[in-house]
């Protein structure tokens, strides 16, 4: 596998995706498109069919807002535990492979490492108990502190008064790549997206954005 060669000395601070670029995304996906119809085909006696199909009406209608990554809102908008059903599934929970020694790799180069993602305080607590990753973070910020989803306008501006960064001095790796195309209009300067959120899936087209096959590939330098 390639090296990515990465401009270390000129990188202050590394944000971090959590959902499909620490962690496994199969689990994600797993939980919304097979437990979460499941389970919501039981509640209202239906089948699962009909059920994928009435919840993904309802995600089609919010996509990419802050909402649509909201536990609050989907456990009022479903009346039901969506904690309590993540906790079914979470033994899919999973830390990427060669992450820890990434994030180890930045410690040793005294980079500030920030987590950066969309979750909602109840999915980070929940995963934190499942993948023991919490302390390598010098700052966790969701979205929902932010106020804005990360592929939203205005993200990074808003980001800017809770997190004292240079953007031509910051490297953000994330696997949405409308999140990726925010960062980069606000001035980004260094970004990388993720080969394979899902251990699961096919690969993905990152476009114009470097993909990391491995982290392994950016501890070389
Ligand atoms: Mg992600």
């Amino acid at each position: 596998m390639n090296a990515i060669l990465i401009d270390w000395q000129n990188i202050e601070t590394v944000f971090l995706d959590m959902d499909g670029t620490l962690l496994d995304l199969h689990f994600d996906n797993h939980f919304w498109l097979e437990h979460m119809p499941k389970r919501y085909a039981e509640k209202h006696n239906i089948s699962v069919e009909q059920a994928s199909n009435a919840l993904s009406q309802k995600t089609k209608a919010i996509e990419g807002s802050l909402d649509w990554y909201c536990l609050d809102y989907w456990e009022k908008s479903l009346n039901m535990n969506i904690v309590e059903l993540k906790h079914e599934v979470a033994d899919r929970i999973a830390i990427r492979a060669n992450v820890i020694e990434f994030l180890d790799y930045l410690r040793g180069m005294n980079k500030r490492v920030v987590l950066l993602t969309n979750a909602h305080h109840k999915t980070i607590k929940l995963k934190f108990g499942y993948a023991d990753i919490e302390h390598h973070f010098d700052h966790i910020i969701t979205a929902h502190d932010v106020g804005l989803a990360k592929e939203q306008n205005g993200f990074w501006q808003a980001l800017e008064k809770i997190e004292d960064f240079s953007k031509t001095q910051s490297l953000f790796i994330d696997d949405n790549l409308d999140v990726l195309n925010a960062a980069n209009d606000y001035g980004v300067k260094h970004l990388l997206a993720i080969h394979q959120p899902d251990s699961q899936q096919p690969t993905k087209d990152t476009q114009g954005y470097i993909p990391i096959e491995c982290y392994t590939q950016l501890m070389s330098s």
